[in-house]
């Protein structure tokens, strides 16, 4: 019989959550591995490489606060810091907390069965390695499971194409080629005003519009630098206290009482300030009451009228299907000057669709636009996705992807009833999938590891969700959606830009402070909607590595 080896813990995937969750375990003295599919650290930030992939957040509102040795060795170099940087500084915390040697990486975990007898989780990789673990947390990310279109004779295209979520390691010169960007949501809109800047001819395949706002990016200075170090505490502390994590928080003033040329004032200061300002720093009331939503979004639509010189460009280019912010806002600099350059034709799929892909290019009605590489900023099968493409088993052989066929069903997104000892990070309906997500992923790490914790400490084995608590917190995730405009609208956040799956709400809209405030409350009280138990009996393990010490 082939050795399985054995650990207290074991974590699917290496980015942001895997990483911290991993150093939590160590220092409650457990055994754990991580396993990845990359060959690196990152996660997000190492498989999406495209030019111009940037954080959305401010740099100093992302990066783990849990660590000041951490904070005060790093600098970042801007206000929203580019993904080479992302990525070596999530390196340099996996080297300064020693992580890297216990990750396996090129491992892509393949199936994940709960042996109702061992109470254990048996973990297969691609290739057939198998480990066992007491618990599996899964810190695979809600924008992971990336995916393509579906259009007739893309294997045909004899250019070269990736999706954007795995664009390759080697450099691409793009320098005065004829390049396609499909799809213009928050990456598409990244890659294509890098790539305007260079390629020969840049075609822009559109179907629906974003409303999308600038970023005001900008170096950071030195004085700035030392503002930003001695601002850490306070930086954090406006994290936590806002609805989504972010150093912007919601106007709460009634919209309507304030004076008109009083809003119109306000919204021109968030437009020329950074980042999502415009967006989470706005009237509440421009997410829930629809004439709110009507004036903000006629503002950003002149913003566009006023920036793209061709007015039927300029058209195409808003949105009539949505309004402002109730999609996910895409982060943008001098994107719409870019449709008034000479090098770039837009392409409205709504009025015609792509017919097929042949080997030079894309054919639209009887033109086909002639090109050397087609790019996909297509989008992810979000949230839910990345649990697809594991086949998860709890008790009784219960299959996750069966449980979920409906949608996803949890409590406090953390847990699946009849999935004992299996954690989520960032999992469907938990407060940081609607969040700056270091924010609320250190939360959830926090939480996970404290139950743990609790566990070694009462010597129990076993830990699990009820039907109940499961049914209340999906309850109580979809009545946060209510009033919220964004709920009618087609997009990640409901999964209907996957074809085939089934519209529900995927995202927690309560806000971070109330989300934190559930947690600690469950907790408080015993850890509520929780079975625990100590008597489960074990089978002689023939492995050296003990469990749960
Ligand atoms: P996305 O928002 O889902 O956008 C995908 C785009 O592809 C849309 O424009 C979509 O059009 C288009 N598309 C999909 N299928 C198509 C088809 N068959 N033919 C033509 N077009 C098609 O995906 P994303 O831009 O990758 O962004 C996903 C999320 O990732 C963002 O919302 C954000 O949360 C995150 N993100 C974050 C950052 C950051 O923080 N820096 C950067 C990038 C992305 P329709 O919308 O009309 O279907």
């Amino acid at each position: 019989m082939s050795k399985i080896d054995q650990f207290d813990a074991v974590v699917i995937g290496a980015g942001i959550s895997g990483m911290y969750q991993l150093h939590r375990l160590r220092g409650l003295g457990l055994s754990a591995r991580v396993f990845e599919t990359g060959d690196g650290v990152g996660g997000t930030w190492y498989w999406n490489r495209y030019p111009g992939a940037r954080f959305d957040s401010e740099s100093y509102s992302y990066g783990y606060s849990f660590s000041k040795e951490i904070l005060d060795e790093w600098n970042w170099t801007e206000h929203f810091s580019p993904q080479p940087e992302n990525e070596r500084y999530l390196n340099f915390v996996a080297d300064k907390l020693d992580l890297k040697k216990d990750i396996q990486f090129n491992s892509k975990v393949v199936a994940a069965r709960y042996l109702d007898e061992q109470n254990l989780w048996e973990v297969e990789i691609e290739g057939g390695q198998r480990v066992r673990a007491r618990f599996l947390i899964t810190a695979i990310g809600i924008l992971s499971a990336h995916q393509f279109p579906r259009i007739e004779g893309m294997d045909s295209f004899k250019g070269q194409s990736w999706h954007t979520a795995r664009w390759p390691k080697e450099p691409v010169d793009l320098r005065g080629k004829r390049v396609g960007v499909i799809g213009t949501g928050a990456t598409g809109v990244q890659v294509i005003q890098e790539v305007a800047k260079i390629a020969g001819q840049l075609t822009v395949f559109q179907l629906d519009p974003n409303w999308c706002s600038p970023l005001n990016n900008s170096a950071i200075t030195e004085a700035e630098q030392t503002e930003i170090h001695a601002g850490y505490p306070a930086i954090f502390d406006a994290c936590r206290k806002s609805f989504g994590g972010f150093v912007h928080d919601f106007d709460q003033r009634p919209f309507f009482e304030v004076p008109q040329a009083e809003r119109e004032a306000f919204f021109e200061r968030q437009y020329q300030g950074r980042g999502f300002g415009i967006w989470l720093g706005n009237f509440m009331d421009t997410l829930t009451d629809p004439r709110a939503n009507a004036e903000i979004s006629a503002f950003m639509a002149g913003k566009i009228r006023a920036r793209v010189k061709d007015p039927k460009v300029a058209e195409m280019l808003i949105p009539k299907d949505h309004g402002f912010g109730t999609k996910r806002v895409p982060m943008e600099t001098r994107y719409y000057e870019v449709y008034n350059q000479d090098n770039v034709t837009l392409v409205d799929l709504n009025a015609t669709p792509i017919e097929r892909i042949t080997p030079q290019g894309i054919k639209i009605g009887d033109k086909e636009h002639a090109l050397d590489y087609i790019i996909y900023a297509t989008g992810f099968d979000a949230v839910t996705g990345a649990f697809k493409r594991i086949d998860i088993q709890g008790k009784g052989g219960t299959k996750l992807a069966d449980k979920w066929k409906d949608g996803p069903e949890t409590y406090l997104g953390m847990q699946v009833a009849g999935f004992p000892n299996l954690f989520m990070l960032v999992g469907p309906h938990n407060g940081a999938t609607f969040c700056n997500i270091p924010r609320c992923i250190e939360q959830n790490v926090e939480w996970v590891s404290d139950c743990i914790a609790h566990m070694q400490k009462q010597d129990l084995q076993r830990i699990e969700t009820t039907e109940t608590a499961e049914a209340a917190w999906t309850n109580h995730v979809y009545e946060t959606t209510q009033g919220l405009l964004f709920s009618g609208v087609r997009s990640w956040f409901v999964g209907s830009n996957t074809p085939g799956k089934k519209a529900t709400f995927l995202v927690y809209a309560g806000g971070r402070p109330s989300y934190r405030q559930n947690c600690e409350a469950v907790v408080a009280k015993g850890y509520e909607g929780f079975v625990t138990s100590s008597s489960i009996s074990f089978p002689e393990s023939t492995d050296p590595i003990h469990l749960y010490r």
